[in-house]
């Protein structure tokens, strides 16, 4: 799309052209040929729930979209119904208390907070510490705000959580941020609270903030229930959570999700916003109410898919031969390579042979070299047929 260099590049200004380059070009080319010439291709490659918003979601858009009052200009910070929502369900799901007024702020979704938050925070030159394989925006966020970003890198043998006594002094001293994600993307992996700990305790020894970007916390397996990074105490003091309704409720389209946690934090963010967007369109914020307080029960279907899927996808990939381990949580196999090849020549090669797109793990940072991700949201029945595919050409 837009990354490579061409006739309008000499136009972009050079922030843009430090973000960055597109890593799947080639892929995506080759990807789009089968795709023409009729081939039958199965993406394991995004992660974006195939299964519809919940019906009672959509009724109350329905009923929102009716009203005058919401087709006007909504705020920045939101309705106050809205933080009201989110901070019964964070008493609710975590028996955190938030204060709807300072400490929370809606989200065109998280991704677009993610991405602002270095703008909002961090001065040219500042450290933002990010994890190293991460979700994108954590990165070229901290790009555009000309931030000299520190990875660290998630090795299996942690668990995929950094090492933070590893971290140089220099880069600590310097930090002014630092981004977390638990259950991780993408690598699946789940924090303790305890780890979590950890990362408050050197936050708050070398006095920087704290990112943790739980956008997966309710797509969790076999009981297990993520914790909060907020649930540690006084992480209040200088950490910030983000949510999104995106996984959870099958939402990816609607863009909405939140931040909150510490006042000032949440209190920057909101005044970048305010420069920048008008806030959620209010229907949506009304369908987030619902999904909000209706929770429980709307996810309880979709979670059970997903188990599905996943004992379907990890006991095809062991019969292949492949070393897995179920993931506790996430949208997310993540595993090695099980070949000799790089990542991305692996992907290339199954794509061509299989056509299967699984995403190669170097996109996501170089410490994800030698892993692929796939991913659950897909038909169980196109990933039985992905899975029988792989066996064939490996
Ligand atoms: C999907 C995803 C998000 C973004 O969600 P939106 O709220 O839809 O922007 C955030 N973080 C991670 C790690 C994700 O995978």
């Amino acid at each position: 799309m837009g990354d490579t260099a061409g006739v309008a590049s000499r136009d972009r200004a050079e922030r843009l052209k430090q973000l960055p380059p597109y890593l799947f070009v080639e892929l995506d080319r080759a990807k789009r040929a089968l795709i023409g010439q009729g081939k039958d291709v199965i993406d394991l490659g995004v992660g974006d729930p195939d299964l519809g918003t919940p019906p009672a979601i959509i009724a109350r858009l329905k009923e929102a979209v009716d009203d005058p009052a919401n087709h006007r200009y909504s705020m920045t910070e939101g309705l106050r119904q809205l933080r009201e929502a989110i901070a019964r369900w964070y008493a609710r799901r975590f028996d955190v208390e938030l204060d709807p007024s300072t400490e929370i702020v809606p989200l065109l979704g998280s991704k677009e907070g993610l991405g602002h938050l270095s703008l909002a925070l961090a001065n040219p030159g500042d450290v933002v510490l990010i994890p190293d394989p991460c979700y994108p925006p954590y990165r070229s966020g901290a790009t555009l705000a000309g931030a000299q970003i520190v990875a660290m890198p998630l090795l299996e043998e942690n668990g995929f959580f950094p090492d933070l006594g590893a971290l140089s002094q220099r880069a600590v001293r310097q930090a002014k941020l630092m981004f977390l994600n638990y259950p991780n993307n993408p690598t699946g992996a789940v924090a303790t609270l305890e780890q979590f700990e950890e990362a408050v305790t050197l936050a708050k020894e070398y006095g920087f903030s704290i990112a943790h970007d739980a956008a997966y916390s309710e797509v969790a397996f076999d009981g297990y229930q993520p914790p909060s990074l907020l649930q540690v105490p006084d992480a209040k003091s200088l950490a910030l959570e983000f949510h999104s309704l995106s996984k959870t409720f099958n939402m990816t389209g609607w863009r909405i999700g939140w931040a909150c946690g510490n006042a000032a934090l949440i209190g920057a963010l909101t005044q970048l916003k305010t420069h920048l967007d008008s806030g959620i369109f209010q229907p949506i914020q009304w369908a987030g109410i619902e999904a909000l307080e209706h929770g429980p029960e709307l996810l309880r279907q979709t979670l059970q898919v997903y188990h599905e899927r996943r004992e379907l996808l990890v006991a095809g990939l062991q019969e292949g031969g492949w070393q897995v381990t179920p993931p506790k949580a996430s949208l997310y196999v993540w595993t090695r390579v099980p070949t000799q090849e790089s990542s991305m020549a692996f992907a290339t090669r199954i794509l061509q042979q299989a056509h299967v797109i699984v995403t190669p793990g170097v996109g996501f940072g170089p410490s994800g070299e030698g892993y692929v991700r796939l991913s659950l949201t897909v038909p169980t029945a196109r990933l039985q047929e992905a899975v029988t595919r792989l066996e064939k050409v490996l």
